[in-house]
């Protein structure tokens, strides 16, 4: 056997063993998944092989090989401090893993409300940003809604021709300053009883939307919370607050970053809600609404009911995803 040969062996071997590995762990954290009876709660924190659950006012730190995340209801055994399984989830939010696109993380379950924080001046708006968290949001099955953010900043009042399109599609648009106050009780008010996460580009003003919407000390905890695991000390990374009028807010650092996922040139379209029905007057059933002709989509572009800056912002996405389609 030749050098190369041996090389090459000893490779196929080594990957052999990293397979069988890898599914004897999936086959163990199956069976963690126990029926017995135990307490429902629900994930507040995840840190390596553990996480936090809240049990009304209890919580405590689990152990756990499932797959849990942040919003998870699961049913827990508080003497063995075990997590026994993981409840079905309502929502997910989800993003691809950094070293591995393939591979969907899930950020966090069963939110009610996506609150995508935009502002139009420090930073600068980018619709271009605001499709793709909606798009994302549409994969969810959470709702999602639009906070126009530092309207202090505005030379006029009323809503700016770059948000009219996502108005007119349905969604609701707050406008709001955390540093006038303006706004902040009808958000806070539409929030009230709903688990929500706020996401945005960096300096858009979440966190400041997040104080002016708590006053005083009256957050349910603190920014992360120190727990115990197996000797050493480890944080969990999501917060989770209770604002004083009923929103329940979650924070992990992955929820402010989170993109599209699994999204192909062909399924892009079915998250252009605007695009489903006029596709029906296509002349071709899979048609991309791009080069072919016969486009009940192309036809309608400029008018109200395909508005340009929606189809630019697809073909936008489009050219993306072609060019590279294990980005998002
Ligand atoms: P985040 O990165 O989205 O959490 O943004 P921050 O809450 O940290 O805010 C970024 C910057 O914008 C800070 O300097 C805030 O003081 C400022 N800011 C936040 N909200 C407003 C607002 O409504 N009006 C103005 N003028 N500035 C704001
Ligand atoms: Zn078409």
């Amino acid at each position: 056997m030749g050098r190369e040969e041996r090389k090459l062996r000893k490779h196929h071997d080594e990957r052999a063993k990293r397979e069988r590995k890898l599914a004897r762990k999936h086959s163990q954290t199956e069976q963690a998944e126990e029926t017995g009876s135990g307490i429902d709660a629900t994930v507040v924190g995840i840190g390596p092989g553990c996480c936090e659950v809240l049990e009304n006012d209890r919580r405590c730190l689990c152990r756990t090989t499932l797959d849990v995340a942040v919003g998870d209801g699961v049913v827990y055994s508080p003497e063995r401090q075990k997590i026994l399984r993981v409840l079905p989830r309502r929502t997910v939010l989800s993003r691809p893993d950094p070293h591995n696109p393939r591979i969907e993380r899930v950020i966090a379950a069963n939110i009610d409300v996506v609150v995508v924080v935009v502002s139009l001046k420090s930073p600068p708006l980018r619709p271009g940003l605001i499709d793709r968290y909606f798009i994302a949001i549409e994969r969810s099955g959470a709702e999602g809604i639009l906070c126009v953010n530092k309207t202090d900043l505005m030379d006029e009042p009323g809503i700016p021709a770059e948000l009219e399109p996502y108005r007119e599609l349905g969604m609701q648009v707050f406008f709001c300053s955390a540093v006038t106050g303006a706004g902040i009780e009808q958000l806070a008010a539409e929030l009230a009883g709903k688990t929500c996460v706020f996401t945005g580009h960096s300096g858009v003003g979440k966190s400041s939307l997040l104080n002016a919407m708590s006053p005083g000390l009256q957050l349910d905890t603190g920014d992360v919370s120190e727990i115990h695991n197996k000797g050493r000390h480890t944080t969990t990374t999501a917060t989770r607050h209770v604002l004083p009028g009923g929103a329940i807010v979650i924070d992990t650092p992955g929820i402010r970053e989170f993109g599209l996922w699994q999204i192909t040139p062909a399924t892009l379209r079915d998250y252009f809600p605007e695009m489903r029905d006029l596709a029906q007057l296509c002349k071709y059933r899979d048609c991309s609404h791009t080069e072919e002709p016969g486009c009940g989509v192309k036809e309608a572009v400029g008018s109200d009911r395909m508005r340009a800056a929606r189809y630019s912002a697809y073909l936008r996405l489009l050219n993306a995803l072609r060019a590279n389609p294990t980005i998002y």
